[in-house]
């Protein structure tokens, strides 16, 4: 299915113009297809059917709240790493015992919240959040289902920076302490030890890193029902690869829908997968105007009106995103053209050396597959207002996060009177 396609000469997002759009709600915006987004979760969740794995959409890759609610919708549940999300989460009509609270780093104050919410499953990273959330059950006098997040100490993942499963990073804990961990839960009158948890990376598109890792998973359960312990429950996180270039290979499905049923068949346990990437990457496109063109020793510019503050990901992990005009100059010659924003750093790249036709000041380009770790990762940089998100259905749209203004921007901040340049005088 595309979703993003040319009509009469021009880039349609569904049945909606892009330009049309960029006149309405002016660049740069994120813009997403309601239908791109109800075909990938289809497609995974058939995938998957055969193992009766359920599906808790990591909110992290984006949080919009019609998105997470259109995923809710369909029946997705939510894997979510902070208050915030899960407030996120509820607010978009997830309930709370369809939702997981994973991350390395929760607070007292977020654990606390999420108990008295009655979630579904804590996955728990450290000692010491095992030990406060034993604690706040206790005294909340409820019943906390928590699973023990392994650290299987294998190298997956597109980039440095998106692997989580070596024995080196900061996730999870060793097999042999979560064994100690979950003996102590079953002790405890509030705490239930339902499973074990994993997230081995993102953009993994090698099946067989998953193959690795479930294996080790499915020992872990093994041994641990062998020294009398229930495992009922395995969460095997998300990581799931998309295609970023043409000749890139997306995670290949049917090899995955098959590995997590023989993962169930072996292990006899409640299978959660949580895809973020997979699901919204493909479904949103950042679109933004021309503001200058411009030469640099052997080097073509294109500066446009988006930079790295609205999409971090080509600065922070030399991401590759597609960059595709609005305009379709059928025939015209291509030209690699760099793709820059106005943010002062020499990093505002969006793209390199993407073949782009002449364009001029004032024309629209997209930047494709930008769905996932776009709109949440952004900032207010250089004093840029935060890009508003804008959610596609057939000839329909709705702008689901508008722009603030530059008060808005500024109002949560304040001048103490003993710092102002009059109070100096
Ligand atoms: C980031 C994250 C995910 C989602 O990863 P994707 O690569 O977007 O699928 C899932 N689970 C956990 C624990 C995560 O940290």
């Amino acid at each position: 299915m595309s979703t993003f396609d040319y009509q009469n000469g021009r880039l349609h997002a569904e049945s909606v113009c892009l330009s049309d759009l960029a006149d309405q709600v002016d660049t740069p915006f994120y813009c997403y297809s309601a239908s791109a987004l109800e075909h990938r979760y289809r497609r995974l969740a058939e995938a998957i059917s055969a193992s009766g794995t359920t599906i808790a959409y990591a909110v992290k890759a984006n949080s919009n709240l019609a998105v997470v609610s259109l995923l809710g919708g369909l029946g997705s549940g939510a894997d979510v790493v902070s208050e915030g999300e899960l407030r996120r989460a509820m607010a978009a009509g997830i309930p709370a015992d369809r939702i997981l609270f994973s991350g390395v780093g929760k607070s007292v104050d977020e654990l606390a919240f999420a108990i008295g919410e009655g979630i579904h499953q804590i996955n728990i990273e450290s000692e010491t959040e095992f030990d406060r959330v034993l604690d706040l059950a206790q005294r909340a006098v409820r019943t906390v289902r928590i699973a023990l997040r392994i650290n299987p100490g294998i190298e997956a993942g597109g980039h440095d920076k998106i692997s989580t499963g070596r024995k080196t990073d900061k996730f999870g804990i060793s097999a042999g302490h979560a064994l100690e961990l979950y003996r102590r839960a079953e002790k405890h009158a509030f705490v239930e030890p339902v499973g074990l948890a994993m997230h081995i990376g993102s953009q993994i598109s090698d099946v067989s890193a998953f193959a690795g890792a479930f294996d080790y998973l499915a020992e872990a359960t093994d041994d641990m029902r062998r020294k009398g312990l229930t495992v009922s429950r395995l969460d095997l996180g998300g990581g799931l690869g998309v295609a970023y270039h043409d000749d890139e290979q997306e995670l290949p499905l049917e090899d995955y829908g098959a590995l997590l049923k023989s993962l169930a068949l072996r292990t006899d346990a409640q299978l959660t997968i949580e895809p973020g990437r997979w699901l919204v990457a493909g479904a949103g496109v950042l679109v933004t105007r021309v503001n200058a063109i411009k030469q640099a020793g052997d080097r073509r510019f294109v500066i446009v009106d988006a930079a790295m503050n609205d999409l971090i990901r080509p600065t922070l992990y030399d991401a590759h995103h597609p960059v595709w005009p609005v305009d379709n100059h059928e025939d015209a010659a291509l030209h690699p053209s760099t793709v820059a924003g106005p943010v002062c750093e020499s990093g505002d790249i969006l793209a390199f050396d993407a073949p782009l036709p002449g364009l001029a000041a004032g024309d629209l380009v997209t930047v494709g597959h930008a769905g996932a770790y776009g709109a949440v990762m952004s900032s207010g940089y250089n004093g840029r207002l935060l890009v508003p998100e804008v959610l596609v259905r057939g000839d329909d749209f709705a702008v689901v996060r508008r722009r603030p203004s530059h008060d808005e921007a500024m109002a949560l901040e304040s001048i103490p009177e003993w710092s102002s340049a009059t109070a100096a005088a």
